[in-house]
């Protein structure tokens, strides 16, 4: 494995890599991985000769009361573990690489932005928005992977993509959860033990809701309530929102029908997890 810090290095690896008629797959991340992570690597290293991966902490997409200074970094622990997983280039470029001095253009996504994170977390999608549109300029790969636990995320992308053209194959990948169900992220070293164990209501939260759907309940405020009730019994998590929205346009569906998606934020002790279900409704 390769590491590059430059988008020089980047652009001459990629070079090489089209001379050699290799097809590149491309997991933008900010590092500090688990299996969520390494799944994508594997994922994009079979459907695709070469795997380039971007370690990033990207500061744009941090609000200033957010976590961007004590965000986990540990780039020896990433680098072996991307190497583990077949990625070919690490690409871990510094701020000032991304963001020279005199830096002044940003990409804004409308419609799909307005709500659930985008609402909590204003300007973080611009933030996101923007990075991955540098990222896709500077690697130019043939297909980007991205995980479905940041589902606003996904369609913000292929949002973008779509709008501006990008010539790039976006591949959603499921979202990778511990044994007892909690999504993994990297913000869950934040969590002591008797927060990470309290943490578990979020996705027993969410299948219950889905289970709801599934079960023939068709009225979102009511599927939005069964999620909070269970998630108020856990005196350790405190919701932030939780969501019946459509799964396209993420706007809020009284009426459930087509594929729906359960979207909720919370805080446990001081971190925010988020996470997500979708369900098709049958007619
Ligand atoms: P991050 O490093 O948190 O920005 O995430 C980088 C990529 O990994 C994004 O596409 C995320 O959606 C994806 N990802 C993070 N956690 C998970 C997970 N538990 N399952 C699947 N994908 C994930």
């Amino acid at each position: 494995m390769q590491v590059a810090r430059t988008i020089r290095e980047v652009r001459a690896w990629m070079k090489l890599a089209r001379a050699d008629g290799k097809t590149v797959g491309f997991v933008p991340t900010m590092g500090y991985f688990h299996e969520g992570h390494l799944n994508l690597m594997r994922r994009a290293k079979a459907e695709c000769d070469l795997c380039v991966v971007s370690l990033f902490v990207n500061p744009t997409q941090f609000g200033p009361a957010e976590d961007f200074q004590r965000y986990p970094r540990d780039f020896a622990r990433d680098a072996s573990m991307a190497e583990s997983a077949g990625v070919d280039l690490l690409f871990a470029p510094e701020v000032e690489e991304m963001y020279p001095e005199g830096y002044q253009t940003y990409v804004d996504v409308a419609g799909v932005t307005r709500r659930l994170e985008g609402a909590a977390r204003p300007g973080h999608f611009r933030g996101v928005a923007t990075v991955c549109a540098k990222l896709f300029n500077i690697v130019q790969a043939d297909r980007v992977y991205f995980g479905k636990k940041d589902y606003q995320q996904l369609k913000v992308i292929q949002r973008m993509v779509r709008d501006l053209n990008i010539p790039v194959e976006i591949v959603p990948c499921e979202t990778v959860r511990e044994p007892d169900g909690l999504a993994m992220s990297s913000r869950n070293v934040y969590l002591k033990p008797v927060e990470r164990q309290a943490a578990t209501v979020l996705y027993r939260a969410l299948c219950a809701g889905r289970d709801a759907i599934l079960a023939g309940e068709r009225d979102g405020q009511k599927v939005q309530q069964i999620v909070e009730q269970i998630i108020a019994t856990e005196p350790l998590v405190k919701t932030e929102y939780v969501d019946v929205a459509d799964a396209e346009s993420l706007e809020p569906l009284k009426e459930l029908k087509g594929e729906v998606l359960i979207s909720l934020a919370a805080r446990v002790g001081v971190a925010r997890l988020i996470d997500n279900l979708t369900v098709v409704v049958s007619e």
